[in-house]
């Protein structure tokens, strides 16, 4: 009986100090992460361009309450005059949704998830006009819509990554990686360097290497007539928190997405100078309501 107990107490204890180097080591990963941020100059000079975007919409693939606070999972659309559409962001498909939304359930509590419909299928025969793609970071309810995408598409598409995010990531951004590589229709650029990267053959949309919540964490920007929307991913969950630099839960950032404290306060007040500018929007992934407030329409075909 006594063997049995140490034998369950020392495989117990084996779990938890695997589990805690896992933690460990992707808490040294983050920290190891902060690239020099462009100033508004330099974001500037590098969105100019002749030919830039002319409406960028938004799709949302699910939404689920959570400690009162209503979540979305979009996919931000950018199209250009001559018809190719750039997607920041590709949301959930249904499975991933469901099994994500009950994960949701089970650690915060939140109402099940409702979901909308993918990208793809919101986009419908538009699908075909997708001709970029690019991800804020590389956790599952920003990556998995890209299977429907490959399913319904029959080109290939170019998936821009910064060195960090297509080279650096921990447990939590493994799965994200895993949807991309194993994506059949996309061809993967990665963009070398630091500061405001244009992205190529996308006149007026620029990527900035971020880190904070991922290692390859990644803002991105896009002037859109007289307007500039920042869309800055996790970096925070509402624009409010951005605004007030209010950081999130440590329980959260320490226990379960392992960020760095300092440099996601360095982005917030990044963000906040940005956002203080006129005609600069800063949305984030997971709140609607700057989305709504700053004019971005939904995407109805
Ligand atoms: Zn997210």
């Amino acid at each position: 009986m006594r063997t049995l107990l140490l034998t369950v107490l020392f495989g117990l204890l084996a779990i938890i100090g695997v589990a805690v180097l896992f933690l460990l080591e992707a808490h040294w990963e983050i920290q190891s992460v902060a690239p020099d941020l462009p100033d508004r100059g330099e974001i500037y000079a590098a969105l100019a361009a002749e030919n830039g975007p002319v409406r960028i919409r938004y799709i949302n693939t699910a939404s689920q309450t959570a400690a009162g606070r209503k979540v979305i999972h979009p996919s931000y659309v950018i199209e250009w005059a001559d018809g190719r559409i750039f997607l920041i962001e590709v949301g959930m498909d249904e499975p991933g949704a469901a099994a994500f939304g009950r994960t949701m359930e089970r650690f915060l509590g939140s109402d099940p998830i409702e979901f909308h419909g993918s990208a793809a299928a919101r986009l419908g025969p538009d699908s075909a006009r997708i001709a970029g793609i690019a991800v804020s970071h590389l956790h599952i309810d920003h990556t998995g819509g890209i299977r429907e995408i490959c399913a319904a598409v029959s080109h290939q598409i170019t998936v821009f990554q910064t060195e960090d995010q297509a080279n650096r990531g921990n447990y939590v951004t493994n799965p994200g990686f895993a949807d991309l590589d194993e994506a059949e229709c996309v061809s993967r650029v990665v963009m070398e360097g630091t500061g405001a990267h244009r992205i190529v053959d996308f006149p007026g949309l620029v990527a900035v290497a971020a880190g904070g919540h991922t290692p390859g964490s990644t803002v991105y920007f896009a002037k859109v007539g007289d307007k500039i929307w920042v869309m800055a991913g996790d970096i925070t969950w509402t624009v409010d928190d951005v605004r007030s630099n209010t950081p999130k839960p440590s329980a959260y950032s320490t226990l379960i997405v392992p960020e760095y404290g300092a440099r996601m306060e360095e982005l917030r007040m990044w963000l906040k100078s940005l956002d203080a500018l006129p005609r600069i929007h800063v949305v984030v992934s997971h709140g609607e309501q700057a989305v709504i407030d700053a004019g971005m329409e939904l995407y109805v075909r």
